[in-house]
C-alpha cells in the first residue's frame, strides 16, 4: 500500500523484498538507489554498517547490464560473491587469486550478459585488456567502494584509485556511485575531484550514534578498571575489548575469566579453527566478551553488542570510530569506554618512528595520532569533537551522553608545571649519549634518590625535587598532555623525551599551558604498564 511512488521505487523495493528479504530501505538508501537507477552519479558517505552495499546492489539488479564494483578488499571478494550467490544473485569477481581458466569463465559470463554484479580489484583497470573486456559487455553502473582510497592524505591511499577517472571518460553514460565511511571534508573534496564526478549528488548520512555513550578515563590499572566498569555497568552483557598486542589480549581474557566474566581471546596468532569457534560463540551466545586485536569485528554484524572497551589507544579517530561503532547497532544504550595514559602516547609515537614507511607516511601517521590525542584530551563534548572530525555539525554544544558532558572536567594553569618538566628535559638532553624517559624525569622532579638517579648524579641537578607539589600520577598526566599538545616529543626506541620547536615558547614564558584536571588516581606500580 505505498501510493504515489516513482516507477523505479516499486522495482527497487521489489528487489529489496525478493532478493534480500528486507522490508524497507534504511536512511538514505532509498534516495541513493532512486538517483542511481535514474542514471545519476552519487557520492555516498555512510558510517560502517550503515548499509552501503545495497546502494549499488539494487541499481545493479534493476538496471539492464552488469554492475561493476571496484573494491580494494580482495580478501573479502570471495565471501561477498558467495553470499550474493546464496541469495540467487548472479555475481562474480576478477582479481589476482583467480587462475587463468577461472578468469576466462567469469569473463565469458560477463560478455554473455549473465552477471548482475562483477567485483574487480582496482589494479585491473590499469590494464588495457580489462578496459577492452568492459567495453565489450554491457555495464549498468560503476560502484567505487572505499572511495577514500583515492585520497593521498587518508590512511588508506591506493595509487591505483587515481586511474579510476578513466571510467567517467570512457563510459560517460554509465552512472557512477562512490562510497566511503571516511567523511572528512578534505577526503570528500578529493573524491569528487580525482574521480572526476563534479555533477554527482552527495548523500551524507549522519555519523552520530546517539545511543553510544563515549567515555575516556585516565589509565591507572587498566585491567582492574575494566573489571569494575564491566561489573558495575555491563554485567552479563556481550561486548568487545580491544588491546594492541596478542600478549595483552591473552592476559586480559584470562584475567576476566578468572574474575567471573566469560571472555575469550581473538587475534591473528590463534589458529583459524579457534578463531572461528570464538567468533561463532560471540555471535550465538548472550553475554560473551571477546578480547581482541583490531582484527576482530570486520564484517561482523551482531546487533546487541552493549560495550566496546579499549585498553590501548587506537591509531586514528577513524579506527576509534569504526571500532566503537560495533556497539549498539540495535539502537539501545551502549558504552564506548577507553582507558588512556602516558604510555599509550609514548608507545604509539615509538611505533610510528620505528615502523616501516617513508617520511611522508610517518608524518601522516603522526597527524592521525594527533587527532586521536586531541579527542582524548578535549575538555569539550567528545561527540561534538568526533562529529567535527568527520566534517559534521553536532546538534548542540553538549550531547549529554559523553563523559565530558556528564561531568565537565576542570582545567588548571599548568604553565609552571610545564616549565619544570621542560627544564628537566633540557638538562637531561645535555648529557650526550644518555637517554632518559618519563620515569626518570618524574623521579627527578619528585626528588627521589633511585638507583638510576644516583648513578647519573641527577640529585645534583638544580631541578631535583622542585616538583613536590604534585603526585607521581599528576606529573605523568602533565607529561602526557605536553606530548599530546606537541610541547614534548618522543625520540628513538627507548621513549626518550625531547623538546619540540614549540617547547621554547613555554620555556621563554611566552605562552600559557592550560591542562586538564584529572581525578586523583590510586597509586600504581611503576613497572606495571599503568598510566
Ligand atoms: P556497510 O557496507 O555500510 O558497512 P553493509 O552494506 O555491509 O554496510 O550493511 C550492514 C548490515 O546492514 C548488513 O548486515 C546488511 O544486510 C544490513 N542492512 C543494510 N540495509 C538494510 C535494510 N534496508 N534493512 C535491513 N538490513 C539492512
Ligand atoms: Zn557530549
Amino acid at each position: 500500500g505505498v501510493a504515489g511512488m516513482a516507477v523505479t521505487d516499486s522495482e527497487a523495493l521489489a528487489a529489496l523484498h525478493r532478493v534480500f528479504g528486507y522490508e524497507t530501505f534504511r536512511g538514505e538508501q532509498e534516495a541513493v538507489v532512486d538517483h542511481v537507477i535514474a542514471g545519476g552519479d552519487a557520492v555516498v558517505l555512510m558510517p560502517t554498517g550503515g548499509g552501503k552495499s545495497l546502494c549499488y546492489q539494487i541499481p545493479s539488479l534493476v538496471r539492464p547490464g552488469t554492475g561493476v564494483v571496484v573494491s580494494p578488499l580482495i580478501a573479502l571478494m570471495q565471501d561477498q560473491v558467495d553470499a550474493l550467490r546464496a541469495l540467487g544473485v548472479r555475481a562474480g569477481f576478477i582479481n589476482s587469486t583467480l587462475d587463468f581458466d577461472e578468469r576466462r569463465t567469469v569473463e565469458a559470463e560477463f560478455l554473455a550478459g549473465e552477471l548482475d554484479l562483477l567485483y574487480l580489484a582496482p589494479e585491473r583497470l590499469r590494464l588495457d585488456s580489462s578496459l577492452d573486456l568492459l567495453s565489450r559487455g554491457k555495464i549498468s553502473v560503476f560502484a567505487i567502494d572505499e572511495a577514500h582510497c583515492v585520497s593521498q592524505w587518508g590512511h588508506d591511499f591506493r595509487p591505483d584509485y587515481l586511474t579510476l577517472s578513466v571510467l567517467g571518460e570512457r563510459w560517460p553514460d554509465v552512472p557512477r556511485i562512490a562510497l566511503t565511511a571516511t567523511a572528512t571534508d578534505a577526503t570528500h573534496r578529493e573524491i569528487t575531484e580525482r574521480l572526476g564526478m563534479p555533477d554527482a549528488r552527495h548523500f551524507v548520512a549522519s555519523f552520530d550514534r546517539p545511543n553510544i555513550q563515549y567515555r575516556i578515563v585516565p589509565k591507572a590499572d587498566p585491567r582492574k578498571q575494566l573489571l569494575s566498569f564491566l561489573r558495575e555497568e555491563h554485567a552479563g552483557d556481550a561486548g568487545i575489548v580491544y588491546c594492541l598486542s596478542r600478549n595483552s589480549v591473552e592476559k586480559t581474557a584470562e584475567f576476566l575469566s578468572r574474575n567471573g566474566i566469560e571472555a575469550v581471546p581473538y587475534h591473528a596468532g590463534l589458529d583459524a579453527g579457534t578463531r572461528q569457534a570464538h567468533q561463532a560463540r560471540f555471535l550465538r551466545e548472550e553475554g560473551l566478551v571477546v578480547v581482541a586485536t583490531i582484527a576482530f569485528g570486520m564484517g561482523i554484524d551482531k546487533p546487541d553488542v552493549r560495550f566496546v572497551a579499549h585498553l590501548d589507544l587506537p591509531k586514528s579517530v577513524e579506527g576509534y570510530y569504526q571500532e566503537t561503532g560495533r556497539a549498539g547497532r540495535d539502537g539501545l544504550p551502549s558504552t564506548a569506554w577507553m582507558a588512556y595514559g602516558l604510555n599509550d602516547v609514548i608507545q604509539q609515537r615509538k611505533l610510528i618512528q620505528s615502523g616501516e614507511g617513508d617520511e611522508a607516511f610517518r608524518r601522516r601517521a603522526n597527524q592521525h595520532l594527533d587527532a586521536m590525542l586531541a579527542l582524548c584530551e578535549t575538555v569539550r563534548c567528545r561527540r561534538g569533537q568526533l562529529l567535527a572530525y568527520f566534517g559534521q555539525e553536532p546538534s548542540g554544544e553538549n550531547c549529554g551522553n559523553c563523559d565530558t558532558c556528564l561531568a565537565p572536567p576542570e582545567t588548571w594553569d599548568g604553565t609552571v608545571a610545564a616549565q619544570k618538566v621542560l627544564s628537566t628535559v633540557v638538562r637531561l638532553q645535555r648529557e650526550r649519549g644518555q637517554k632518559f624517559g618519563a620515569v626518570q624525569i618524574v623521579d627527578i622532579l619528585l626528588g627521589r634518590r633511585t638507583a638510576k638517579v644516583i648513578q647519573f648524579d641527577h640529585d645534583q641537578l638544580s631541578v631535583f625535587g622542585i616538583g613536590e607539589e604534585l603526585s607521581e600520577a599528576q606529573w605523568r598526566g602533565v607529561v602526557r598532555q605536553l606530548l599530546a599538545q606537541g610541547l614534548l616529543a618522543v625520540e628513538g626506541d627507548y621513549g626518550t623525551l625531547v623538546l619540540t620547536e614549540a617547547s621554547g615558547s613555554v620555556l621563554r614564558r611566552e605562552r600559557e599551558v592550560p591542562l586538564r584536571k584529572e581525578p586523583e588516581k590510586p597509586a600504581t606500580s611503576r613497572s606495571g604498564g599503568g598510566a
